[in-house]
């Protein structure tokens, strides 16, 4: 017999395995003869009265076992000699399109501009410490893609976009925890995703899939709107009759190419602000009302949104117990983002407080046609940078000074390595999105009680939330819309935003092409 229960525990109890048993056995009337299994299929916290609790919901199967889970990697068979499709970018989009090959027979051959998760990580430190951008190895290139060093957060918005369970079996199968598949909102952490990442490189290899790291896509070979191959470091080319095109937002040297090689791509809204940073005790305090919080409780978390003059506000990427990273993917420029370990247990709590920018928003870029928010993007990564000493050091203002327009003359402490120094951030960003900004902190101020407060630093710019362009396909064939043979996928081509979506996106597109194919 099989039953479905939820239960509610405080954060204690449902830390602790037996306690949940015992309770679900009394609640299912389980008598001691009685063999039974549980399975969970949900936990997620409720915050919202005095004392927060936790929420798992799970099937019961009594006196029966319950079905086992397919593996998916059983799935997989060697595919060194067969069929080869390309695929350039070795982010989740590229890797996991590459499984789904395998799981069809087809051998995928990846390109990747950067070096595998190991190697990159000198180049990290490089960025951190000392500010030297390499242009192919950074927080956005290189093996496992912009979402290796992150917070890896695993949760999309979006439901209808494929098969999550099959994607975070796939992460459980390379070694993250099987917690994944019960949370509301999962994360695996920035210690934990390179071993996963480079587990998922092994599978590949073992199955007969092919990497190449340090290698950049730097040409297409066109003829009569049909892609027959690719040149990888202005040397060697390959050809072939399939090439999935998962190079991630911030690869602008393939939008430039695009366009040179005549492909169309489209101008695509995008988001930009800053990134805002608070005490992770102060968030945890107005989350769960207690301070110091609980053991039992992970560092809390917060989702806001207003509507500023018909534009959306919201916060982006939140990183509980995380740090602000420097994601610029070249000299000249400061960009922002988030990342935080698994167990987020650094002091601050940090988000992207970005605002949708629509193409109306941005007409004075209409002179660079399809390439307007890419432009706008790099102008003001631009700006961020040359208002500083020519390091990675940020500008930063307190959030009240920055609604106030004080310049912070001496910001606090803050996660940032390479440094902050006190701003007029009104001053870089531009008018619309400081005025929106204003305005929602307000507001957000008045959703989170404690929000709005001395204690808080934005840190700038958070341009890259979502690709400005897109690359137009065929919703049906995944096929661009003029250019056979070019399959654009991912969030560089404006149809994911986030690790999960990519890597869904990477399947989808992958099984596009086996049906293609076969
Ligand atoms: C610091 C940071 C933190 C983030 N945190 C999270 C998070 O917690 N949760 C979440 O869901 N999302 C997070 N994101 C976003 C997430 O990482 C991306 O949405 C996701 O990685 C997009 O996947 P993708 O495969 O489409 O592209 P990408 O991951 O961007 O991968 C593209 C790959 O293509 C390669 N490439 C580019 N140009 C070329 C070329 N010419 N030739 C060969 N290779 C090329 C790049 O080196 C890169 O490895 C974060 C991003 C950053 C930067």
């Amino acid at each position: 017999m099989k039953k479905q229960l939820t239960i509610s525990l405080s954060p204690e109890d449902a830390s602790d395995e037996k306690i949940i048993v015992e309770i679900i056995r009394k609640e299912c009337k389980i008598r001691p003869e009685d063999n039974f299994t549980v399975v969970k299929k949900k936990r997620s916290i409720d915050a919202r009265s005095r004392y927060p609790f936790i929420n798992i919901s799970a099937e019961v199967f009594i006196n029966e076992e319950p079905s086992p889970e397919p593996v998916v990697k059983s799935y997989y068979k060697s595919v060194s000699d067969k069929k080869k499709v390309y695929i350039i970018g070795a982010g989740p989009a590229g890797y996991f399109a590459a499984l789904e090959l395998i799981e069809a027979g087809i051998k995928p051959v990846i390109f990747e501009r950067g070096k595998d998760v190991r190697a990159r990580r000198k180049d990290l430190r490089n960025i951190q410490q000392f500010s030297i951008i390499n242009p192919d190895s950074n927080y956005c290139f290189g093996e496992g893609g912009a979402g290796t060093y992150s917070d890896g957060k695993l949760y999309t918005r979006s439901q209808k976009r494929g098969d999550i369970y099959k994607a975070l079996k796939i992460f459980v199968e390379h070694g993250a925890g099987s917690d994944i598949l019960v949370d509301a909102h999962p994360h695996i952490g920035s210690n934990k995703l390179p071993l996963i990442v480079s587990n998922i490189r092994e599978t590949i290899l073992h199955y007969g899939g092919e990497i190449n790291f340090n290698s950049r896509v730097t040409d297409f070979i066109v003829k009569d709107s049909i892609l027959t191959g690719v040149i990888v470091n202005d040397k060697k080319e390959f050809t072939g009759d399939s090439f999935i095109l998962c190079t991630g937002h911030s690869a602008r040297d393939i939008y430039y190419l695009l366009r040179k090689k005549n492909i169309k791509t489209e101008q695509k809204p995008f988001a930009l602000g800053i990134r805002i940073e608070h005490p992770q005790k102060l968030i945890d305090e107005i989350q769960y009302k207690q301070n110091p919080r609980s053991k039992f409780l992970p560092a809390a978390s917060y989702k806001l949104t207003a509507q500023i003059s018909r534009r959306g506000v919201f916060s982006f990427c939140m990183c509980p117990g995380g740090l602000i990273v420097p994601s610029a993917t070249s000299p000249g420029e400061i960009v922002v983002n988030g990342m935080s370990m698994s167990g987020r247990n650094s002091e601050f709590a940090n988000s992207g407080i970005v605002t949708a920018i629509e193409n109306e928003d941005i007409m004075e870029y209409e002179r660079f046609g399809e390439f307007a928010g890419l432009e706008f993007q790099k102008e003001y990564e631009k700006k961020f940078f040359d208002a500083g000493d020519g390091s990675q050091k940020a500008p930063a203002q307190r959030m009240t000074d920055f609604v106030n327009e004080k310049i912070t003359a001496q910001p606090g402490k803050t996660s940032y390595i390479p440094g902050v120094y006190g701003s007029m951030l009104k001053e870089l960003l531009p008018f619309f999105v400081t005025d929106r900004l204003k305005q929602a902190f307000k507001i957000f101020g008045k959703k989170m009680k404690g929000y709005y407060s001395e204690e808080a630093y934005l840190v700038g710019i958070e341009s890259r939330t979502s690709s400005p362009v897109r690359i137009p396909r065929n919703p049906e064939s995944y096929e661009h819309t003029e250019t056979r043979n070019l399959y654009p996928c991912g969030e560089g081509a404006g149809y994911a935003g986030g690790i999960i979506s990519a890597a869904l996106d990477g399947q989808n597109t992958a099984r596009s092409v086996i049906k293609k194919i076969k």
